[in-house]
């Protein structure tokens, strides 16, 4: 999978993106990150980028033309135009059923803006998609941008270790994660759960579900839908509630 990230901070993006998994998977060449830099695209001496929104207020914009012409260096040899996705507080809440959806994708281009924000015109001509991280303002795209590409990447094949780690995880089904444990079997006078250590799967599985239920009832239960368990998932839960109320 390819991420071209359009951006006023590059280093930014190659810096963190070449740290951890992402990075192993570059290595590996199962993931391809290219940061692109707007400012390269100016055509006057101080390479500025933003101007005064017309009509007045606070801040600077990002015009069109650079934007712009950074787009179509990056899609110019490109028979099937990637998606664009701009970076907005105004865009979608990101989740992880769209990283699920985006990582069906074999590139993508991201957009990040900063100052107020780009010139509507830019976005018109070649934005597909927008896309928030949550309700609150940055000051730039570009953490956004790798929120995004690191919850993508994850999705891709080959890009985690063990193939099974991203589907048996919080977001994955209808719950979030039970809680994990390692060595040392006691820590500060604090036990692991007895049933992870007898190798009894079917009693583990069990356990496990039984967590998974009690936290997200507890933290998140617009999650649960009862319409979708099996029977004995809504055996469980049932067992759950009554002990909840
Ligand atoms: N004036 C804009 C508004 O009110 O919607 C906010 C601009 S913000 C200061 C600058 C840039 O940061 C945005 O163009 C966007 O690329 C990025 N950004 C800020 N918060 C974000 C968020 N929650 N999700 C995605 N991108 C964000």
């Amino acid at each position: 999978m390819k991420f071209t990230v359009m951006t006023l901070f590059p280093d930014m993006i190659l810096e963190t993106a070449k740290t951890s998994i992402m990075g192993r998977a570059m290595e590996a060449g199962v993931l391809s990150v290219e940061a692109v830099d707007i400012r390269d695209y100016t055509h006057n001496k101080f390479r500025h980028v933003d101007d005064y929104p017309f009509g007045g207020g606070a801040g600077m914009v990002i015009e069109a033309a650079p934007v712009y012409e950074c787009w179509q260096d990056i899609v110019r040899d490109k028979e099937n135009k990637p998606r664009v996705v701009y970076m907005t507080p105004k865009g979608r809440t990101f989740d992880q059923q769209m990283a699920r959806e985006l990582a069906q994708e074999d590139e993508l281009i991201l957009l990040c803006g900063h100052y107020e924000g780009i010139d509507q015109r830019a976005l018109d001509l070649i934005v597909t998609d927008e896309i928030s991280i949550g309700d609150y303002v940055l000051t730039g795209g570009e953490l956004p941008a790798l929120v995004v590409m690191d919850a993508v990447a994850r999705m891709v094949e080959g890009v985690l270790g063990n193939s099974t780690s991203a589907e048996d995880e919080s977001f994955s089904g209808m719950y979030l994660e039970y809680p994990q444990y390692t060595r040392p079997r006691i820590f500060e006078g604090m036990e692991v759960p007895e049933v992870l250590l007898n190798g009894n799967h079917a009693a583990i599985e069990e356990w496990r579900l039984r967590e998974s239920m009690k936290i997200t009832l507890e933290r998140r239960p617009d999650l649960i839908d009862p319409e979708r368990m099996s029977a004995k998932e809504r055996k469980i839960y049932a067992e759950i509630v009554k002990n909840h109320c």
